[in-house]
């Protein structure tokens, strides 16, 4: 299981941060970084609701 931020899309909103603070948050980039790869579910979730498609649940 791997959880991925594409960091070529990420446009640094924030929102997979609010929903799983647990497994993403925002680097000194601007950009979203996985953290924890532990909660598969909430980071399916933030992939639904990642604006560009940037966040990859394998
Ligand atoms: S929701 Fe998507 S665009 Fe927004 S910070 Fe997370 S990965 Fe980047």
């Amino acid at each position: 299981m791997a959880i991925k931020i594409i960091k070529e899309k990420c446009i640094g909103c924030g929102r997979c941060a609010e929903l799983c603070p647990e497994t993403f948050r925002l680097g000194e980039d601007g950009k979203s970084m996985v953290i924890n790869e532990q909660n598969r579910d909430c980071a399916e979730r933030a992939a639904d609701h990642c604006p560009v498609e940037a966040i990859v649940v394998e």
